[in-house]
């Protein structure tokens, strides 16, 4: 298993996962470029923070770090997750939650009509 491959979007923010935390990103890779923004401002605030979990989940970001989030970086935290809310979830255009089953995500609509999303 590589953890460092270039063609890996996520390789730069899966390095400061906290040891012991399985380093994986679970969202999709269009929020990959604000996860890599985010990434940068808080290492810019707050070097020493490092991520516990990265997901998605029914179409939200959500970013924990150790030591907890100080006020600086939960304000960061909470922008990039208000950023995911209208960004493509696959390809990173401009998005909106969708549905399919009960499954939300954050879909363009060329991408939710692909995969049979309808907008929620
Ligand atoms: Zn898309």
């Amino acid at each position: 298993m590589s953890t460092s491959s270039s063609d890996d979007p996520f390789a730069q923010v899966r390095s400061r996962f906290a040891p012991r935390w399985e380093p994986r990103v679970r969202c999709g890779e269009g929020w990959a470029p604000l996860l890599v923004e985010l990434d940068r401002a808080i290492a810019a605030v707050s070097p020493a923070t490092e991520y516990i979990h990265i997901k998605e989940k029914h179409a939200q970001l959500i970013v924990l770090v150790s030591p907890p989030a100080n006020a600086e970086v939960r304000e960061l935290i909470d922008a990039a997750a208000a950023k995911a809310q209208s960004t493509c979830e696959n390809c990173g255009a401009a998005g909106v939650p969708h549905e399919k089953f009960g499954w939300v995500h954050v879909l363009c609509p060329r991408c939710a009509a692909r995969d049979g999303y309808s907008p929620k």
